[in-house]
């Protein structure tokens, strides 16, 4: 494809890193950026560098923060006896939109894949132990995707925790099968959480 400015070609290369964004949409959202007033162009370049510059992974949860300590983990309300571990950020929103569950969180940045290499150093299943050894926790929810992957390790999740005498149970099916959690709307998922069953 060719460009008359480079700046516009520039662009259009680093939307096209985005997932999900083809030379098609990237030049759409490039030519729409040129269209709007510079202060909205520069508000939405300062968003992306205020994102990557003020927001951390909470020491405990990994939830995205921008504390040390993220809001959830801080708040005294909630149950800490109960941890439901997430594959990503964006289940936790998910998952505090349909209001069913108080306890705690934990995101794990992944599932096991051995197809793409990702086993369990890859993801924080250690971080998750330690957090249970420490802490009074009496159950784990794994609310990960229900797909292959996602039940492959709430399996190895639940092997680990059987041993401690700590129950490890699994979302109900209430999900389309396939279905990303951030698809699903908070009805679905708040009886997804209310019909978790014992994973054995
Ligand atoms: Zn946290």
């Amino acid at each position: 494809m060719k460009y008359h400015s480079t700046s516009v070609e520039n662009l259009i290369n680093e939307l096209k890193k985005l997932p999900g964004i083809g030379q098609k949409t990237a030049q759409r959202l490039t030519f729409f950026i040129l269209s709007i007033p510079k202060k909205e162009a520069i508000s939405l370049a300062h968003a992306i560098v205020r994102l990557k510059e003020r927001t951390k992974q909470c020491k405990i949860c990994f939830n995205v923060s921008d504390e040390e300590i993220c809001n959830i983990c801080r708040d005294e309300r909630r149950d800490n006896s109960i941890i439901c571990v997430v594959e990503n950020s964006w289940d936790v929103i998910a998952l505090e939109k349909s209001r069913q569950f108080k306890g705690l969180y934990h995101v794990l940045g992944g599932v096991l894949s051995p197809i793409d290499n990702i086993g369990p150093d890859d993801i924080r299943i250690r971080e998750l132990l330690y957090r249970i050894k420490k802490g009074k926790i009496n159950e784990v929810i794994v609310a990960t995707n229900p797909n292959v992957q996602g039940d492959a390790t709430a399996i190895y999740i639940a092997k680990l925790l059987n041993p401690l005498g700590i129950k490890a149970t699994r979302i109900a099916r209430g999900l389309p099968v396939g279905g990303d959690l951030e698809y699903a709307d908070e009805v679905t998922l708040g009886k997804a959480i209310q019909g978790r069953t014992e994973i054995i």
